[in-house]
């Protein structure tokens, strides 16, 4: 079993991405951090003509953004009923729209040549416990009522034409629901933003952003470059480079496992509409065929950040076999893991600190289309095509009560664990 990402393993980094050995010495713009969120900020704003750099500390697209399920669709991390509840209708349903332009940020790149399997084939939510069933039948109406959008609920005696699986109670189809291979987006991304004229930079790590009288010296591995603006997106890697931004999320650990490649009709019986899956628990198991035909199965029921990869595997396989016993005898050939940031209140930052740094992360697991989606938002605020976004205009929770490391995981982790098994 390789304790690779699968992705990078099946879709390595091209050799002619191209990428630069040592950063420029100036540039308009310095982003930090080499994954969706940095690269969709580099390539809109090389698009439009500025000089941007971006600082990655390991290889282009090593983030999560080459690690991640591959499943997208519609919404936040927090659900809109309580979106709604918390900032009313009006920015509520910006949030919603912005998660919609989102999907159609991934298509847009598609068509600009990123050929990373996207298919848009539909998520399929299930319920975890019989209980679970009444709040997905909920949503289904809520979600008519109020957005518009129309789900269809999946009684459990219906569940075997969506899903090869007797565990589940229910379901919800959402058709906008799609999946793709992350780390051909990442690296399409990356060639794209260069095309536009963005420079790559890796093994560069950023250690100090200090403001000058014209703009900022960021001062790296590779050297001191001197920017007009700065973008940080490093989401679940964020350390102690802006202190302040280190209190917006909390870096959690999420784990996954694929199979060896699966028989044609085993594929067609566990997903027999090529959808998405994911399950109604807090500490929710999410699942998908690769393009290869491999089942991807993904989760933690932990957060931290350092769980053995062997451990993990063992874990997350007796989940997967329990859902899927037909999968029993097929070998697990990679296992991995990878760092999401988690925001306290569970929507994205998107800001610009006192100093006028800017910044994007906190997706919690929809980071995909959102982080593509901010990080085209701060270039297009930064390029004065936007005078603000929805997102920097609400206030940005911090998770005051802590500094360095995040000593509550354990005990939230034991708390949700044990809504998991009551509820
Ligand atoms: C295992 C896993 C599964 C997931 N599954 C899904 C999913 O199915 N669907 C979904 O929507 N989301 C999913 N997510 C979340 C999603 O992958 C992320 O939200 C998204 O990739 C964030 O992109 P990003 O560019 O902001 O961060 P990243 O891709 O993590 O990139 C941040 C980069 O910043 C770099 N960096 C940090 N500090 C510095 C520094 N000082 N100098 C230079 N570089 C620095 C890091 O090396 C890193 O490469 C998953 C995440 C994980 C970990």
């Amino acid at each position: 079993m390789k304790t690779i990402p699968f992705w990078s393993d099946d879709f390595p980094r091209p050799n002619d991405l191209p990428v630069s050995e040592t950063p420029p010495q100036t540039v308009d713009v310095a982003v930090v951090g080499g994954g969706y969120t940095g690269l969709s900020a580099a390539r809109t704003l090389a698009k439009h003509g500025a000089s941007v750099v971006v600082l990655e500390q390991h290889t282009i697209g090593w983030g999560a953004s080459s690690r991640n399920g591959g499943i997208t669709g519609c919404g936040l991390k927090q659900g809109m009923p309580a979106i709604f509840r918390r900032y009313g209708e009006t920015r509520a349903r910006q949030f919603w729209q912005a998660s919609l332009d989102a999907l159609e940020l991934i298509k847009e790149l598609v068509a600009e040549g990123v050929d990373c399997d996207w298919h848009q084939d539909g998520d399929l939510e299930v319920a975890y416990k019989p209980s679970h069933v009444k709040a997905l039948q909920a949503r289904v109406a809520w979600q008519r009522k109020m957005l518009n959008h129309e789900l269809v609920f999946v009684p459990r005696e219906a569940l075997r034409d969506e899903i090869g699986s007797d565990v589940y109670y229910a379901g919800v189809i959402d058709p906008h629901g799609a999946g793709l291979h992350p780390a051909k987006l990442v690296f399409g991304l990356a060639a794209l933003a260069a095309r536009h004229g963005a420079q790559l930079c890796e093994n560069t790590a950023v250690q100090y952003i200090r403001r000058t009288g014209q703009g900022y010296e960021l001062l790296t591995s590779k050297g001191a470059v001197r920017a007009n603006q700065v973008v940080v997106a490093t989401n679940g890697y964020t350390e102690s480079l802006e202190p302040s931004l280190r209190r917006l999320l909390i870096p959690a650990g999420s784990y996954s496992i694929v199979t060896e490649p699966l028989p044609a009709d085993l594929q067609r019986q566990i997903s027999p509409r090529r959808r998405v899956f994911w399950d109604s628990k807090w500490f929710l198991n999410y699942f998908r065929l690769t393009p290869d035909g491999r089942l991807l199965w993904g989760g933690r029921n932990d957060l931290s950040t350092d769980l053995d990869l062997q451990k993990s595997a063992r874990i997350l396989h007796r989940q997967m076999v329990r859902a899927f016993p037909q999968l029993a005898d097929y070998k697990v050939t990679h296992t991995w893991t990878g760092q999401l940031g988690i925001p306290l209140d569970l929507m994205p930052k998107v800001g610009r600190l006192e100093n006028g740094v800017h910044y994007a992360m906190g997706f919690g697991g929809h980071g995909l289309h959102m982080a593509l989606y901010t990080g085209r938002e701060v270039a297009r605020w930064l390029l004065g095509q936007i005078r603000q976004t929805p997102f920097a205009e609400i206030p940005q929770k911090r998770y005051f009560f802590y500094r360095y490391k995040p000593w509550f995981m354990p005990l939230v982790a034991a708390y949700y664990r044990a809504r998991d098994n009551l509820s």
